[in-house]
């Protein structure tokens, strides 16, 4: 065996054992009975132990030294290998034991304040994991900016600076928007109780409508939706209110994008490095594509409002065009995971701002309540009320996911690229999801981005994905004439 077969096949069994994690993981969040938490946890961190020791095997560097790759597949996952190797060596082991302790435990104490909207209860945890996640940029930065460094676990190759350059031409236009759309009237949304088991069997068939493959995935009951797995085992997880229908069917359809992504990749690559998801970044497009830039189009909520009338019977709107604006209803609100398309990336740039400054020590944790205060109502025009609406909404910041937040917006930012580019070549595409058919767009996006999971860079194959350089101007564009139209504005 070369030293190319023999990394390869060393690392196929610590990717399979990754997926076992992950699986702990899912099960823990849908089906696990409530007694076995503890036991879960050794189990877990059992098997994390024996992740951690493979990852940081002394013989990869050897393989990495002597293995030549014969074709772009095998230079990909090379590359691939050594990026998170590379990784690991820099974090001390002393640093990386001492931030899996803390952030497993800050997570408690967080959702403990949240419960109590007590944000001086949580300042010293907080302080804690900032330390470390700034001690962990530093050693991953070598010299460099520690919070570029932390944004490159999550996005490679993309820097605080051009995210900030990005943002910065985003948000005038953003607010101007949203000044627009809050002063115009607002649409009337839906009215009634929509039963548990009719919404979890339309939201198995948009499930369906939209490519999830049944035979490699499963949909479960979560608090949180996600996505968990890859390969050919890819799960969900939905939820359902009885007076929001919409929360149930769009986490769904959120959701299939991620799994849709994940499932799409080419088999044969399959337990490698390169056999899932590129980036979060890269992820997010594919989630907020089948969501909003497909899920909430007009031609596609035409079709969803003549099956809920089916289903549901009258709940308060008269037609498709009274159900896509109620579907798109802006409305101002403090919470992130509920905000619309318009308000959505305004969370992203205030949280971005704050975690950038934090790290780089410009910001200290005790004045971060004051700053997030001022920052809402100078972007959203209200005062934040109480903590758990504030500062303390997000579980991000005490797991230590310092640097993710920016991806969310980027996602948005691909998805504009990407559904721009579809739709200039699928010309019939609204005919075609006003039956209830999306089938050409997402085998577009199967095929023109998916199925390469990470043979290529995360910007680069949005790029080839699209035939033009990715930017903000195909986003901006498309929730300025959506929106526009809706609020006559
Ligand atoms: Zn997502």
């Amino acid at each position: 065996m070369s030293a190319f077969d023999d990394l390869m096949a060393f690392q196929r069994q610590t990717e399979a054992l990754a997926q076992v994690a992950g699986r702990l993981g899912w099960d823990q969040e849908t089906v696990m009975p409530e007694g076995s938490a503890g036991q879960r946890a050794e189990e877990i961190g059992a098997l994390e132990g024996v992740l951690h020791a493979r990852r940081t095997d002394p013989r990869i560097a050897g393989w990495l030294e002597a293995a030549q790759a014969t074709d772009a597949v095998g230079q990909a996952q090379l590359r691939q290998i050594r990026r998170s190797f590379t990784r690991t060596m820099k974090v001390p082991a002393k640093l990386a034991e001492e931030i899996a302790t803390t952030m497993s435990l800050a997570q408690g104490v967080w959702a403990e304040c949240r419960a109590r909207e007590d944000v001086a209860g949580f300042l010293p945890t907080l302080r804690k994991v900032v330390e470390l996640k700034r001690a962990e940029g530093a050693a991953l930065a070598a010299g460099g900016d520690p919070y570029d460094a932390l944004v490159d676990d999550y996005e490679p190759g993309m820097t605080g600076a051009a995210i900030a350059a990005m943002f910065d031409a985003m948000r005038p236009r953003l607010v101007a928007l949203r000044e627009k759309v809050l002063g115009a009237a607002a649409p009337k949304g839906v009215v009634g109780t929509f039963g548990t088991e009719a919404q979890l069997a339309l939201s198995r068939e948009l499930a369906t409508v939209f490519g999830y493959d049944w035979s490699r995935g499963r949909v479960d009951l979560a608090v949180h939706p996600f996505s968990s797995g890859s390969g050919h085992d890819v799960r969900i997880t939905t939820r359902v209110s009885e007076t929001d229908p919409f929360n149930c069917f769009y986490s769904t359809i959120h959701e299939v994008g991620h799994a849709a992504y994940e499932q799409g990749i080419d088999p044969s690559f399959a337990l490698t490095p390169i056999g899932q998801g590129v980036s979060m970044g890269v992820h997010e497009s594919q989630s907020r594509s089948y969501e909003n830039q497909l899920g909430r189009s007009g031609a596609f909520t035409g079709w969803l409002f003549g099956r809920m009338r089916e289903v549901f019977g009258e709940f308060g709107i008269a037609d498709a065009e009274g159900f896509y604006k109620a579907v798109n209803r802006v409305h101002p609100g403090y919470i992130r995971t509920e905000a619309d398309e318009v308000h959505y990336n305004l969370h992203i740039m205030m949280r971005f701002d704050l975690e950038r400054a934090l790290i780089r020590g410009d910001l200290q944790a005790e004045d971060l309540e004051a700053a997030w205060n001022e920052r809402f109502r100078a972007d959203f025009g209200v005062a934040v009320d109480r903590p758990s609406n504030g500062m303390l909404q997000d579980v991000h910041w005490s797991c230590g996911l310092f640097g993710y937040f920016p991806t969310y917006t980027l996602g948005n930012v691909y998805a504009g690229c990407l559904v721009k580019a579809l739709r200039a070549e699928i010309p019939g595409l609204d005919g075609m999801m006003a039956q209830g058919d999306v089938s050409a767009a997402t085998g577009w996006l199967r095929e023109r981005l998916q199925r390469h999971g990470g043979l290529y860079e995360p910007r680069d194959v949005v790029r080839r994905a699209c035939g033009f350089e990715p930017s903000e101007g195909p986003l901006l564009d498309y929730l300025e004439a959506k929106f526009g139209a809706i609020y006559g504005v």
